[in-house]
């Protein structure tokens, strides 16, 4: 059995290529952007008040001045300000020729057209031109996925088709005869299919389009079927279940059937043991473990990353080191192991009543997983733990 960092070796000598495509910036939301966005202009473009104010000249802070005119938002000044005047201004207005000082309304008393500032001398609240951004500046670089603070930058620099990653199409195929569909109330003997959905969702929030193709029954017609149809139509095919040693578990007869050949089938992680990695002309399949926390869980630590990757994005893990709030034991320790952890008041990693890979609701509170490293048995209260973001 290979360790994971093998297993993160081999998957990363794979590539997927995805071509990129042109898009309205408004349709950009989460996806990868493929070229950097340039400013075809100066931010401010001009010298701007950034408060509601009086525009005037420093030197004459200590004098009455005489308003000469009111100046709005996206009005520009029709008088400049001489010496012993001012205009009244609005925030986002240009500063008239003449001023080089802005004092707030706040700090000033206006009487019969005229006005004396009353706070004290502190700064001119002037934005001024290209203090953000200059023209020809680099403002989003390509790898990013884009978040909504980033289309606010495109509809400034006036980038409305963006160039990104086209998305990868994921197949999502569920094994096992003893699976019913969330609508139906399970017989006896029959459990929910969790797994698919689970999946798609990680997929869409991978970035990717995901194709659902059903639960294939454990027969190897059926499982034939579901796969050869998803190999077909996508770039990855997920499986869940049907990797593990049963009587029943197919999926690896078939996928060699199929032409997919399969590069490694046993990883040293728990939960996850019989995650399965293979290639086929068009692309990739993961066998992924049918319990669900170990579907979820592999699809983090292998799928996440290499969809990701195949779109060119910059996105890494969110990995972060905190104290363990308890001590913790573990029997064996021959697999690396990934437990479920929420963050305590103290913002220490507690692990959460876990009872194992088929216990799906142990992962909705969690904030992240904890990794226990080949070979530790114990680690102790108060020792640094690294926590992936889930
Ligand atoms: P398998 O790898 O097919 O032997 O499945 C391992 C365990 O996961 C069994 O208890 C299955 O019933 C369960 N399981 C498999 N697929 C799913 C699924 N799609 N949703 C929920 N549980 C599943
Ligand atoms: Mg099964």
């Amino acid at each position: 059995m290979i360790t994971y960092e093998e297993a993160q070796e081999i998957v990363s000598r794979y590539n997927l290529y995805i071509d990129t495509e042109t898009i309205p910036f408004t349709d950009s939301l989460g996806r990868v952007l493929a070229a950097d966005i340039k400013s075809d202009m100066d931010m401010p473009p001009f010298d701007k008040t950034a408060v509601d104010g009086y525009a005037c000249r420093k030197v004459d802070l200590d004098k009455e001045l005489v308003i000469n005119e009111v100046i709005p938002a996206g009005v520009v000044a029709a008088m400049n300000v001489n010496p012993g005047q001012c205009a009244k201004i609005m925030t986002g207005a240009a500063i008239p020729d003449g001023a080089d000082w802005v004092f707030m309304v706040e700090d000033a008393v206006e009487k019969s057209g005229k006005v004396r500032f009353t706070g004290t001398v502190k700064k001119d609240n002037i934005s001024k031109k290209a203090e953000d951004i200059v023209t020809g500046d680099v403002v989003l670089k390509k790898g990013r996925v884009i978040r909504p603070q980033d289309i606010a930058v495109m509809a400034t620099v006036g980038a409305t088709e963006v160039e990104v990653s086209k998305k990868v199409k994921v197949g999502v195929i569920s094994t096992g005869s003893e699976l019913a569909e969330p609508h139906l109330k399970p017989e006896k003997g029959q459990i929910r299919n969790s797994n698919a959905y689970q999946l798609i969702a990680q997929v869409i929030r991978s970035g990717a389009d995901a194709i659902y193709y059903g639960i294939a029954l454990d027969t190897e017609e059926d499982t034939m079927d579901k796969i050869s149809r998803a190999l077909n139509e996508c770039n990855i095919v997920l499986l869940t279940g049907g990797v593990s040693m049963g009587d029943f578990d197919f999926v690896p007869k078939v996928l060699k059937e199929a032409g997919v050949k399969i590069i490694f089938d046993r990883v040293a992680v728990q939960p996850g043991k019989p995650t399965t990695f293979c290639v086929y002309d068009k692309g990739f399949v993961f066998g992924l473990p049918g319990n669900p926390v170990s579907s979820f869980v592999q699809f983090e630590l292998f799928v996440r990353p290499f969809i990701h990757r195949s779109m060119k994005s910059d996105w890494t893990p969110d990995i972060i080191s905190v104290p363990l709030a308890s001590d913790y034991t573990r029997k064996r320790a021959e697999r690396m192991a990934w437990v479920p952890v929420i963050k305590n008041e103290r913002s220490e990693a507690q692990p959460v009543d876990y009872h194992g890979s088929a216990h799906i609701n142990a992962l909705p509170d969690a904030w992240g997983l904890m990794s226990i490293g080949l070979g530790v048995k114990e680690l102790k209260k108060g020792e640094i733990v690294d926590v992936r973001q889930i």
